[in-house]
């Protein structure tokens, strides 16, 4: 293997809030010599036949994925679950999460419409496996009641505005947990966007296998002080993208996220789904 194979461990599909199909970005990430290609999107594993299948007839390797939206102490936290087994038991908890998230989307239609504003389920994306708030933004904007989605967000949905109902968040332990219960490696995602780096003792001690220190918004220090993190305290180190549409966030293949680093992460991915099933 060239010394020199880079991979990308995180960029999102149609499945949930990026714009490209498993094929586009399995040929994007071709054209970008990326040789291993996690599709992890937004709290679901839809979809994920089709990526495995669209990544192998590209001739690149398919690792699956899933990002869990989590909280600590009230601040958002992503946890991904990389070699996440689809066929999981587990995978059902996702269900639940959309369905959950369905429940909250029907309710902030049914507060749209007491302020006359008449949009209906099947006016938002409908093979968005995980819908939100932006999807409800740029629904409002193409019916005409808003010119953009600023505005949407301004007058109607932000937070604790008129239209915003707050959505279940999984705590970052409860992450940690569903990430290897689902089969995967449970790595932390980009820390130094969500300003955690104050609180990875804490993650860790809540049994973290790894952290995302390749990422678009880490600066060079970041990458240096998470290296050094990881090994003084035997975390796996990944890295990806972030990627979401073509024009909106660096590209794939962005970040140089060497191949070998693969081996590490789907060893501690397969040893905790020994642990899970022996205690199953
Ligand atoms: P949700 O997960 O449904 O609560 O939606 C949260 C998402 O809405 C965030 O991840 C942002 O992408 C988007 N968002 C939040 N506030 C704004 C805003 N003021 N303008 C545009 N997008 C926003
Ligand atoms: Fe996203
Ligand atoms: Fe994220
Ligand atoms: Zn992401």
């Amino acid at each position: 293997m060239p010394a020199n194979q880079s991979m990308d461990l995180h960029v999102h599909s149609c499945y949930s809030d990026g714009r490209l199909s498993p094929a586009e970005l399995a040929a994007r990430a071709v054209h970008n010599n990326v040789v291993a290609l996690a599709i992890c999107d937004h709290d679901t594993l839809e979809g994920a036949a089709e990526k495995e299948g669209a990544c192998r007839a590209a001739g690149i390797v398919p690792v699956s994925g899933v990002e869990l939206s989590c909280q600590l102490d009230g601040s958002e936290v992503h946890i991904l679950s990389l070699f996440a087994d689809p066929d999981s038991a587990c995978a059902a908890m996702l269900d639940e999460l959309r369905d959950a998230r369905e429940r909250r989307m029907s309710a902030m239609l049914e507060k749209l419409s007491r302020l006359g504003i008449r949009l209906e389920l099947s006016d938002l994306p409908s093979e968005v496996g995980v819908l939100g708030r932006p999807h409800l933004a740029r629904a409002l904007m193409e019916k005409g009641y808003v010119k953009s989605i600023s505005e949407a967000f301004g007058r109607y949905l932000y937070d604790e505005g008129p239209v915003h109902i707050s959505k279940r968040r999984l705590t970052a332990a409860e992450g940690i947990d569903l990430a290897q219960r689902l089969g995967g490696a449970a790595i932390l995602a980009h820390p130094g966007v969500s300003r955690l780096l104050g609180n990875l003792d804490e993650l860790r001690a809540l049994g973290l296998d790894g952290i995302e220190v390749h990422h678009p918004r880490h600066g060079g220090t970041a990458v240096a002080s998470l290296l050094r993190y990881c090994r003084d305290h035997n975390l796996v180190v990944s890295g990806g993208s972030d990627f979401h549409a073509p024009g909106e966030s660096p590209d794939i293949g962005s970040q140089r996220v060497p191949r070998d680093l693969l081996d590490d992460i789907r060893e501690v991915a397969y040893s905790r789904r020994q642990t899970f099933c022996d205690r199953a």
